[in-house]
C-alpha cells in the first residue's frame, strides 16, 4: 500500500527536497495533490514529475500560465485561495506542510483532519499560532511531525522518552554568515552577504533569518509547542559545523544526540516515512573522521539581537510570538529590498514588539485570530519603516 501525500510548497527548497525523496521511492507514496505560491511553470513541472491528480496556486492571476504548462497531462488544476483548499481537501495519509511564512498558517491549519498526519516545515504556524495549532491537531488525533532538522534530530532523540525525564532540550545553530564578523562588519553587511549560508541552501527568508539568528529564535517557539517544554529547558548552542542538530539532555546526566549531514532530504524522509521505518535517501554514511571537530559555543546575543527579541517572546508568550514574527517577516523583506540595515532588523522588530504586546496580550485561540493580530503587527512595522 503507498502513502498518500498532499504537498504544499512543492516548488520550493524544502519541496524540492522532499521530490527528491520520492523519486526514489516511488512505490512506497502516492502524490495526490501539490501546492504552490505564484511559479506556474515549476508547479506544472512538479506535478507531471509527482504524478499529482491536483495544481493549485495561491496566486489567482496565475491560471493562465498553469493551464498552459498543464495542457495535455491529464492533472486538473486552479488558482487563488479556494483551490489551495481544494488541494488541502485530497486524499492523503500525510501532509507536507513546506509553504514560507505566514501565508502558510491557513493551509497548514486546514490540513489538519483525522486520519492524517503532518509533516511540518512552515515553523511559522508554531511561532504565530502554536498553542491553538497543536490543540487542533491534538483534537484530530493528527501527528505533528517536524521537518525543521533541529526539531526533527530531537523528536529522534526523544524517542519514547518522558518529558519528566528531559532536564533540557537543545537546538544548534550554524551561527550563520556572520558568526565570526565583528559588531561593526556586521552592521555594513547587506544582503548579498547575509544569503551566503556556510552549510544550508534555503528559501531566501530563512537564510536571511539563518544570519539574524531569528531563526533559531523561531524555532525555541516552535520547539516549545512541539514538545510541550517550557522556555528553561531550552537552549541554544552554536555548532558551526552542523552536524549535531539537537540534543536531548536527560536528568540522569546522560545526553541523547541527533547527527546527520547538513541535508534536508535527512529530516524529510524520516518525517515522510511509514512509522518505524526508514527510507533511503542515498546519502553517503556520515564520516565523522573526515569531519574531524566538531565544536561548540554560547549565542553572542549582543551581534545577534535577534535571538534575544525571539527568547523574550517565548518566555512572555501570549500573542508576543505572532507580532514578533511578523514584525520580522516585513523587516527581513525590507532588508532584502534594500531598504533597511541588518540591526534595522532587530531594532524594528523590538520596536513593534513593545509598543503592541501592552494591548495585544492573549495568545491567538485559532487561525484567524493569529492572522488578525499579524496583520495588525505587519501594519505597524511599515509605519515604524517609512513603508
Ligand atoms: P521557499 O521560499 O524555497 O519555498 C516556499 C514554497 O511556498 C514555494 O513552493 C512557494 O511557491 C510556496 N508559496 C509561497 N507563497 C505561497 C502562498 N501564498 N500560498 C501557497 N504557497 C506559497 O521556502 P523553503 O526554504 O522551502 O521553506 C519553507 C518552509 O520550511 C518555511 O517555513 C521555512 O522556515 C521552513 N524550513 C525550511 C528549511 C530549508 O532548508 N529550506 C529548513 C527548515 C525549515
Ligand atoms: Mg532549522
Amino acid at each position: 500500500m503507498t502513502r498518500k501525500l498532499i504537498l504544499l510548497g512543492a516548488t520550493g527548497s524544502i519541496g524540492r527536497s522532499a521530490r527528491d525523496v520520492i523519486a526514489r521511492h516511488r512505490d512506497a507514496f502516492t502524490v495526490t495533490a501539490v501546492v504552490g505560491g505564484s511559479d506556474a511553470p515549476a508547479l506544472a513541472a512538479a506535478a507531471r514529475e509527482t504524478g499529482a491528480r491536483y495544481a493549485a496556486l495561491a496566486d489567482g492571476a496565475a491560471l493562465p500560465a498553469l493551464r498552459e504548462a498543464l495542457a495535455g497531462s491529464g492533472i486538473a488544476c486552479g488558482a487563488g485561495e479556494g483551490a489551495v483548499m481544494e488541494a488541502v481537501a485530497y486524499e492523503a495519509d500525510l501532509v507536507l506542510a513546506a509553504i514560507a511564512g505566514t501565508a502558510g498558517l491557513r493551509p497548514t491549519a486546514a490540513a489538519i483532519r483525522p486520519g492524517r498526519a503532518i509533516a511540518l516545515a512552515n515553523k511559522e504556524s508554531l511561532v504565530s499560532a502554536g498553542a491553538a495549532f497543536m490543540q487542533a491537531a491534538s483534537r484530530a488525533g493528527v501527528a505533528v511531525l517536524p521537518v525543521d532538522s533541529e526539531h526533527n534530530a530531537l523528536a529522534q532523540a526523544l524517542g519514547n522518552g518522558a518529558l519528566d525525564d528531559v532536564s533540557a532540550m537543545t537546538l544548534t545553530a550554524s551561527g550563520g554568515p556572520f558568526r565570526t564578523w565583528s559588531r561593526e562588519a556586521i552592521a555594513a553587511a547587506g544582503p548579498q552577504e547575509a544569503s551566503k549560508h556556510p552549510n544550508w541552501s534555503m528559501g531566501a527568508k530563512v537564510t536571511i533569518d539563518s544570519a539574524t539568528l531569528m531563526n533559531k529564535g523561531l524555532e525555541l517557539i516552535e520547539a516549545h509547542h512541539l514538545f510541550g517544554l517550557e522556555a528553561a529547558r531550552l537552549d541554544v548552542l552554536v555548532h558551526p559545523q552542523s552536524i549535531v542538530h539537537g540534543l536531548v539532555s536527560w536528568r540522569d546526566g546522560a545526553v541523547t544526540a541527533g547527527l546527520a549531514a547538513p541535508d534536508m532530504r535527512v529530516p524529510i524522509a524520516h518525517a515522510l516515512a511509514p512509522p518505524g521505518m526508514r527510507l533511503d535517501t542515498a546519502l553517503p554514511r556520515l564520516d565523522l573522521a573526515a569531519i574531524a571537530a566538531l565544536s561548540f559555543e554560547k549565542p553572542d546575543l549582543e551581534r545577534f539581537p535577534c535571538l534575544g527579541l525571539a527568547m523574550a517572546a517565548l518566555a512572555d508568550g501570549g500573542a508576543h510570538p505572532t507580532i514578533l514574527n511578523a514584525a520580522n517577516e516585513i523587516a527581513v523583506a525590507a532588508f532584502i529590498a534594500g531598504r533597511l540595515d541588518f540591526y534595522g532588523i532587530a531594532v524594528s522588530v523590538e520596536k513593534v514588539c513593545s509598543r503592541m504586546v501592552a494591548s495585544e496580550r492573549e495568545a491567538p485561540d485559532n487561525v484567524e485570530t493569529a492572522l488578525a493580530i499579524d496583520e495588525r503587527a505587519r501594519a505597524l512595522t511599515r509605519e515604524v519603516l517609512g513603508m
